[in-house]
């Protein structure tokens, strides 16, 4: 390291000191009883100027907070233009915390627009694996981008090798919809089934449950390398926390009560905060992460706005009960009703009245597109998605109406199976014009191997849905290409999750062009 180095760095570490309240307990040169990096590297939220660099120190994964106990580790960390660090940008050291079980989140600004870098992390002797991660253009730059979208990736249900395709691909971003980890109970001895390996723990409720699932999760390397080859933006479904959790509202409220829920959820939120690289604030330590924002946009210059939205923590409860219900029952029809918060609505359709960005993108958790027909008296209804909503949905179909018809787009997750929908008006709109595009991405793991098909898509079926365009049953991702004129969607698909080495290949590609309305296949 050469002087001038040294000396800022001395000068950045004596500024940490100096906001460091148990300056005793710092460690400036760590010993670890084991590789602290084993749960990897990652990057997010990039912006034309910024990137939140993340890693959680974790000798032994496993155990709480990671086999560490007391002391306040030291965490340097670098940023390169090259892979061999010859050419350092920025460099700087951050405190590794109990409190956040040794989590790190480092905010690095001052980057160029439109750049890649290179980036790690260094602890005591101990050196990261080097992570890949690009700056957002700038405001004027309309060079096309490419991001891939991906949901659900229950870690017994099936191998991880879409996320092992997916970090080969040539993207920019990354952003997963909901559902990284799942709450499940390891299964008893002798009762695999269908597991391809199996959950530890039992299930979660603590935050040292949490903390450990998310452990496991990351154990595997193809997640790992998924994180350290390009940024990500990540959201969260039901089973951050638990099943079809609506707010405060288990799955099963009569087992657990709101009281216990606030203190699920706190620790759910805190676990996902330390374990992804989102630009949020920590709560402060001693109060509650039972409310916690993650609800945000991410520009790409003048393409695109992604609306990071969570559908999970202010919702009104699913109508009738939940699970899948025939109508009329109470409270469908509730204009009440909401997806998203009454505050996270307003903050939308605001962003979608004053937001220039050529492309209008919803990071959405459960399906949305409305139906061709309505529903009749007898009819079932999924209640837990944007059908068991229909007034919240309703708003939100006049928000694009009104503000961005013809440049809306909604990504989702959720239900493990790929869809392509055009998107209408609601049934309270006359004519119903197809307004925005729908696609829907299947599962990187949950449900096992699947099939090329749907039983109930038949031909007859998609004659009398003409919204939906095409539907299909493999495990993959999402590839989007995105320019000022035309949204491509390529589904990348996997055939099988149950054995290891599947290959990739793309079950079908789609497009939409700005300012037209329709989805067609390429
Ligand atoms: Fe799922
Ligand atoms: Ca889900």
């Amino acid at each position: 390291m050469d002087r001038r180095h040294f000396v800022r760095d001395l000068a950045r570490l004596s500024a940490l000191a100096a906001t460091t309240p148990s300056l005793w307990r710092l460690r400036w040169r760590p010993a670890f009883a084991g590789d602290p990096f084993t749960l990897g590297v990652a990057s997010g939220d990039p912006t034309a100027s910024s990137v939140v660099l993340w890693t959680r120190l974790a000798p032994t994964p496993l155990d709480p907070l990671g086999g560490l106990g007391g002391e306040r580790p030291v965490v340097r960390w670098e940023l390169a233009d090259d892979d061999k660090f010859s050419r350092i940008v920025k460099r700087g050291a951050a405190t590794a915390t109990p409190e956040l079980a040794y989590s790190v989140h480092v905010d690095v600004g001052g980057l160029r627009p439109g750049r890649w870098y290179h980036y790690r992390f260094m602890s005591g002797d101990a050196v990261s694996e080097t992570g890949r991660v690009c700056t957002a253009p700038d405001t004027h730059d309309q060079t096309p981008f490419s991001f891939t979208f991906l949901s659900c990736q229950h870690y017994e249900q099936g191998l991880y090798t879409a996320l092992h395709h997916m970090s080969e691909e040539d993207v920019h971003l990354a952003v997963h919809l909901g559902d990284y980890i799942y709450e499940t109970a390891a299964p008893a001895p002798g009762q695999m089934g269908n597991r391809v390996r199996a959950h530890v723990g039992p299930n979660i409720h603590t935050l040292d449950d949490y903390r450990q699932r998310y452990a496991l999760y990351k154990s595997d390397p193809a997640l790992r390398r998924a994180h350290a080859h390009y940024p990500w933006l990540l959201i969260w479904d039901d089973h951050e926390v638990d099943n079809n959790y609506a707010n405060l509202i288990n799955e099963l409220p009569a087992q657990e009560n709101e009281a216990v829920m606030r203190v699920r959820r706190a620790g759910a939120y805190q676990a996902w905060y330390e374990h992804q690289p989102v630009r949020l604030k920590p709560i402060a330590h001693g109060k509650s992460w039972t409310d916690y924002r993650i609800y945000r946009t991410l520009e790409w210059g003048p393409l695109a706005r992604f609306y990071a939205l969570d559908g999970r923590q202010y919702r009104t409860d699913q109508p009738c009960g939940d699970g899948s219900k025939a109508i009329p029952c109470d409270g469908y029809d509730a204009p009440g009703q909401t997806m998203l918060g009454a505050a996270q609505e307003q903050w939308l359709y605001n962003g979608l009245a004053h937001s220039h960005a050529q492309w209008q993108v919803l990071a959405n958790q459960v399906v949305f597109s409305p139906p061709d027909e309505p529903p009749k008296a007898g009819d079932r209804v999924q209640m837990d998605n944007w059908h068991g909503y229909p007034a919240a949905r309703d708003r939100a179909l006049a928000a694009i109406a009104t503000h961005a018809p013809g440049r809306t787009v909604v990504l989702t997750g959720d239900i493990h199976d790929n869809w392509v929908y055009d998107v209408r008006r609601g049934f309270d709109a006359r004519d119903r014009p197809v307004i925005a595009t729908e696609f829907v991405g299947t599962s990187i793991s949950s449900g096992g191997d699947g099939s090329d098909t749907i039983a109930r898509v038949t031909p007859a079926y998609l004659a009398a849905n003409p919204s939906l365009k095409w539907a299909n049953d493999r495990r993959g991702y999402v590839r989007c290409t995105v320019s000022e004129s035309e949204w491509r969607a390529d589904y990348r698909v996997v055939p099988f999750v149950s054995q290891p080495d599947a290959p990739v290949k793309t079950a079908s590609s789609w497009r939409t062009e700005r300012g037209q309305a329709g989805v067609q296949k390429i």
